[in-house]
């Protein structure tokens, strides 16, 4: 008997939201259907080369793969980025830093603001950034060469060509590859490794599939703030704001770090979940 988008659906095992997605992405790939045929053309044979792909991505998400890698791609604030196993896959908790960064740059005046994203993986943040503040200058640096392709390409692929990547560990590599003046920002944003070494959610879910170097700096969750808040001000203009992403229960040692490196205005934000999940601070003035 022919095979239908009803019959997979019901007959599947896999958490519905999650067999939609894929489904809509082979209907999309195979037929060019539009999300609407999931309903509209749902007692339609499907081709065998179609259900031949469902048969093999099910498999692989049964056995836990994440569906943005499966799919090879993820919503975020209000662009589409491109992922695979070498980024992060975004998440929706980091839309926060990315709408207090345009409420901090909007409230501000600043014509055109310079942005740093440290680590951007995707280019998630950096590249949310360039689509809303169309005036941004905005630098995006990885560690990871593999990070930084995909980050690129999904600029090209979000026609946002001015927005600058440079390989580079934190800020080691700035002030070799690029002109002094380039150096200096109005804004430095992060979500960086903070899973602690040994955490047991690095064995759950999505995480067991993604770039460890993205996920924990495998000691106790807080060294890259470190190393971010203490090499930050030579790059920050002298009303300069920071902000990073952090873990559910770092709040009030990532706000004590700042705090140890003469941070000043320094403030905790809940995300929508109510969980403190990024802190913000001005450079101290000179
Ligand atoms: N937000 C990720 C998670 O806990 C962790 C990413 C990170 O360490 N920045 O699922």
């Amino acid at each position: 008997m022919a095979i239908n988008i009803r019959e997979i659906l019901f007959q599947s095992t896999l958490d519905k939201v999650d067999a939609k997605a894929l489904l809509a992405h082979l209907i999309n790939k195979h037929l060019n259907w539009p999300k609407s045929a999931m309903i509209s053309r749902d007692t339609e044979a499907l081709p065998k080369a179609l259900l031949e792909e469902w048969a093999l991505l099910e498999k692989q998400r049964a056995e836990g793969q994440p569906v943005a890698y499966l799919i090879g791609k993820k919503g975020f604030f209000n662009i589409e980025l491109k992922v695979a196993p070498g980024v992060l896959i975004p998440r929706p908790e980091t839309e926060l830093l990315v709408e207090l960064t345009i409420d901090h740059i909007q409230s501000s005046g600043k014509k055109t603001p310079r942005i740093l994203d440290l680590g951007t993986g995707s280019g998630a943040i950096g590249l949310a950034l360039a689509k809303n503040l169309p005036n941004a200058q905005v630098t995006c640096v990885d560690v990871s060469a593999e990070a930084l392709q995909i980050a690129q390409e999904n600029a090209r692929l979000l026609n946002l060509n001015s927005v600058k990547f440079l390989q580079s560990n934190w800020f080691d590599g700035l002030t070799t590859n690029l002109p002094a003046e380039d150096c200096v920002f109005d804004v430095i944003v992060s979500n960086p490794p903070y899973i602690p070494a040994g955490d047991h959610h690095l064995l759950m879910g999505d995480l067991r599939f993604e770039p460890s170097l993205a996920l924990t700096d495998d000691h106790d969750g807080l060294m890259a703030y470190r190393a971010i808040f203490k090499e930050s001000p030579p790059y920050l203009a002298a009303d300069g704001f920071i902000l990073v992403e952090h873990g559910f229960d770092q709040s009030k040692q990532v706000c004590q770090l700042l705090q140890e490196q003469n941070y000043i205005n320094i403030k905790a934000h809940q995300d929508l979940a109510g969980i403190w999940r990024v802190a913000s601070a001005n450079r101290a003035a000179s």
